[in-house]
């Protein structure tokens, strides 16, 4: 069986612009609106010569059960109890909020192997929140860019080293 990978985080970090990335096509939905993506989905997922199932999530937590947020966040819980690995994905020109330290503990309570991921870092922009990344417990953050296609390899290898 293949490795499952989920992506996680809150909305609007990049997680279906990676997802689309790493299977090569339009799957998800990317927006700037928040909470875009509504329904969960899986692709066969290729990054350099790795082959992986990813899992995009919605990234929203607060709500009643019984509405839409609701059920995306149940949505995020199933992926997360089903995957393998968790890439946890914040904005790294945002730096870490509330939200992101959020989606940080669901994810290292789930007792998965976490990697945490500083997105939108192209054109080698550094991140305002380095320090506060550091501080969610999750190791050293993987600079990428999912729009641009930046720090794939590094990624690639931090799964290796963990999956
Ligand atoms: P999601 O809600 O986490 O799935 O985020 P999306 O993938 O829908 O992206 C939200 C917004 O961030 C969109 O406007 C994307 O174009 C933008 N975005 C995604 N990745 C990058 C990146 O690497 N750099 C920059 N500058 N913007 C990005
Ligand atoms: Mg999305």
């Amino acid at each position: 069986m293949a490795v499952s990978i989920a992506i996680v985080g809150r909305p609007n970090v990049g997680k279906s612009t990676l997802f689309n990335r790493l299977v090569g096509r339009k799957l998800a939905i990317v927006d700037d609106r928040p909470g875009v993506t509504r329904d969960r989905r899986e692709g066969d997922a290729k990054l350099g010569s790795l082959h992986f199932k990813v899992i995009d999530t919605a990234g929203l937590e607060v709500a009643d059960d019984a509405s839409l947020a609701g059920r995306m966040r149940a949505q995020t819980e199933a992926a997360i109890a089903e995957c393998d690995l968790i890439l946890f994905m914040f904005d790294a020109r945002a730096g870490v909020t509330p939200a992101d330290e959020h989606f940080a503990e669901v994810a290292r309570r789930s007792g998965k192997p976490v990697i945490a991921v500083a997105n939108k870092t192209e054109s080698r922009t550094g991140f305002q929140g380095a320090y506060e990344a550091y501080a969610l417990g999750l190791g050293d953050p993987v600079p990428i860019s999912a729009e641009h296609g930046e720090g794939m390899a590094d990624l690639a290898e931090a799964i290796v080293a963990i999956a």
